[in-house]
């Protein structure tokens, strides 16, 4: 790891992915305490921080996911982007692009 590894939220990515519906999620999932996408207990040491979000009742939740999925939420994420992304489409990757493959290449470790 470099001193300049990439270390907020929005710097690694995390916060581009898109959560599952938010009143499904129970208020561990909310809270950072389990993985929003597998309800895997998480810490802030195991768990992948996805950064503050907007909820609708207007409390913003901060939930953080466990390493398989936030690797296999990345790498969907990834694919899709360039479908209504106008830089994309012209084979341009974008930086919110490129930011989506590094987090894909960190692995599911
Ligand atoms: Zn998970
Ligand atoms: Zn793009």
């Amino acid at each position: 790891m470099s001193a300049q590894a990439a270390s907020t939220p929005e710097q690694r990515g995390t916060t581009m992915l898109a959560l599952p519906q938010l009143r499904l999620l129970s208020d561990a999932q909310r809270d950072g305490r389990a993985c929003p996408w597998c309800a895997t207990s998480v810490t802030e040491d195991t768990g992948v921080d996805l950064g503050i979000r907007p909820s609708p009742a207007g409390v913003p939740i901060h939930p953080r996911g466990c390493r398989p999925c936030v690797h296999r939420v990345a790498a969907t994420t990834y694919t899709k982007h360039p479908n209504g992304c106008d830089q994309c489409e012209r084979r341009r990757p974008c930086e919110a692009r490129r930011t989506l493959q590094l987090l894909t290449e960190e692995g599911p470790q």
